[in-house]
């Protein structure tokens, strides 16, 4: 018998639509028949360049081989975030990926390093705690390949993520997609039809008359949110109050004569400003608040910062940071700027879109049973969303900078949770992350000791080493990390074994 195939229609090209027919067509393109609609006339947001270490598990499932991947679209290897001049003017500190030191059990690698400083066991210098932390000798050392595990120890390797062209792998994708039997669309939406009844999708009405029925849609219209916000009217819960940057000015530059293997953050007078190496260009933004920085003197600045010629005209995106109250409603799922936005200062909104997919993978609705499924879909999205969110807001609140924007920022009062992990980490050392939160405790701690907070205790069971012990341990961690990041081949060199300079 054959069984007639429910229709998914995805709405919307960019990286967000692309990225959702690609892992629907792999993982459900037998039982659903996948059809994404863009327009020509409607250009995607066009920037997007740095991830975190999930993406890798994304191209993994669908198969793409990350030597073609960096090769298409002019990809690097991302080993950690360098933040510049956000706990003061002069500061410097490493977000790095993976961990730091060797997890102790119950009380983490954090706690036996505070004891080891007040003892004087190690380096009084500032940035000693990332001397424990492979990932950030091996990016200031500039210095990658892919490594699981430190020879002969139990010592985790190398996590990485990539910076890449947003635009050619939205391209990579489309390829895939064609391949894999996604129908393609190149239409304008003129209107979402209704159903009277159910107030559920049954069809976008193209500029070309035509109508496109399907039985679940997937809103990847960027902030027009063109479905879910403007359809079915799903409100939009503004995050301003907390992050007041709300324009970002895009401008490549030529390409870095050394590739560094990770992105810098740099903080000014009213925002921050990105720095992606590729292989082709090199990503530029800046970020900034419109209240406090005229788009003029915004551009002044980003041009300033530029390591070489410009090689396109600046792009200047306006943007709102919040979410659709819900991502699910009715028969459409939100992905993407559609379900909302948060500032790409920790590279989190592809693997938002990421993670949403996966998420409705595992809960892809059968045709009768969308309000359970779609609360618990909301519940989820509400909490990682929100988690994200707090640890943005950590970087404005924890500043140490003069200018009004800042100072308005240390004095805010942020969300709850994050004052109480705030507190908790001052207090103790401690930092309590859920099982499934991104951000994880090496994370949330590279970021408060970087930005200024210096704990008033460490955990007990970090006393439960002699002394000698200690000292043994701590010295014996360092010298495997210089050791072994000394034998690893230069990033550049790395690249050009994969032919990513052709
Ligand atoms: C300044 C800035 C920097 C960023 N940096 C990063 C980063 O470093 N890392 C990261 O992970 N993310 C980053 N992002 C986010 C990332 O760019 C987006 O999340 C991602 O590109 C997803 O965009 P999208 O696909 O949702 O929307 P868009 O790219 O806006 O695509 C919208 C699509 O909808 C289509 N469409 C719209 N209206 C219609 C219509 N009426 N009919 C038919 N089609 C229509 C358009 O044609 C287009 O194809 C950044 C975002 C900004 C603003």
């Amino acid at each position: 018998m054959s069984v007639v195939k429910r229709n998914v229609v995805i709405a919307g090209g960019g990286s967000a639509g692309w990225m959702a027919a690609a892992m629907l067509s792999r993982l459900l393109g037998a039982q659903f028949s996948i059809t994404l609609i863009e327009s020509s006339e409607i250009a995607t947001v066009g920037v997007g360049e740095a991830t975190i270490p999930p993406i890798r598990t994304f191209n993994q499932v669908l198969g793409i081989n990350e030597a073609d991947f960096l090769r298409a679209t002019g990809g690097t290897i991302k080993l950690a975030i360098e933040f510049n001049g956000w706990g003061s003017p002069a500061s410097n500190y490493l977000h790095a990926f993976g961990g730091i030191g060797r997890e102790q059990g119950f009380a983490s690698f954090y706690h036996y390093w505070h004891r080891a400083r007040a003892e004087g066991l190690t380096d009084n210098r500032e940035d000693d705690f990332w001397q424990y932390s492979l990932n950030a000798h091996a990016a200031r050392a500039g210095r990658f390949t892919p490594l699981e595990q430190i020879p002969n120890t139990p010592l985790p390797g190398l996590q990485y993520a990539y910076h890449f062209d947003a635009g050619r792998y939205a391209q990579l994708l489309k390829r895939y997609c064609q391949t894999a039997g996604v129908h393609h669309m190149d239409a304008t939406i003129d209107r979402v039809m209704l159903d009277a009844d159910s107030g559920d999708i049954n069809a976008l009405q193209l500029t070309s008359g035509q109508q496109l029925a399907g039985d679940f849609f997937i809103d990847c219209t960027g902030a027009r949110s063109l479905l879910l916000g403007k359809a079915l009217g799903v409100g939009f819960t503004d995050y301003a109050e907390w992050l007041p940057c709300n324009r970002a000015i895009a401008l490549p530059s030529e390409r870095l004569n050394v590739v560094p293997p990770y992105t810098r953050a740099t903080a000014h007078g009213a925002g921050w400003s990105w720095q992606i190496p590729l292989t082709h260009r090199t990503g530029n933004g800046i970020v900034y608040s419109a209240q406090n920085l005229s788009d003029d003197e915004a551009l002044n600045t980003l041009q300033q910062q530029l390591t070489g010629p410009a090689v396109a005209e600046p792009n200047l995106i306006r943007f709102k940071v919040g979410r659709r109250v819900k991502q699910w409603h009715k028969n459409c799922v939100a992905l993407g700027l559609a379900s909302g936005f948060l500032e790409p200062l920790e590279s989190t909104s592809l693997h938002l879109v990421q993670s949403a997919v996966t998420r409705l993978v595992k809960m892809f609705p059968a045709p009768t049973c969308y309000a359970s499924q779609a609360e618990a879909f909301n519940r989820h999205a509400q909490t990682e969303f929100e988690s994200v969110r707090d640890f943005i807001i950590l970087h404005y609140h924890l500043n140490g900078r003069q200018e009004p924007m800042w100072r308005d920022c240390q004095r805010m009062a942020i969300p709850q949770a994050l004052a109480q992990r705030i507190a908790l980490f001052k207090a103790s050392g401690q930092v309590h992350t859920a099982a499934d939160e991104l951000f994880t405790e090496p994370a949330w701690q590279q970021v408060m000791l970087g930005q200024g907070v210096r704990p008033e205790s460490y955990h007990t069971l970090a006393d439960g080493l002699s002394q000698q012990q200690l000292g043994d341990f701590m010295v014996h961690l360092k010298t495997i990390y210089a050791r072994t990041v000394k034998q690893l081949p230069e990033h550049e060199a790395y690249l050009a074994t994969l032919n990513t300079h052709l």
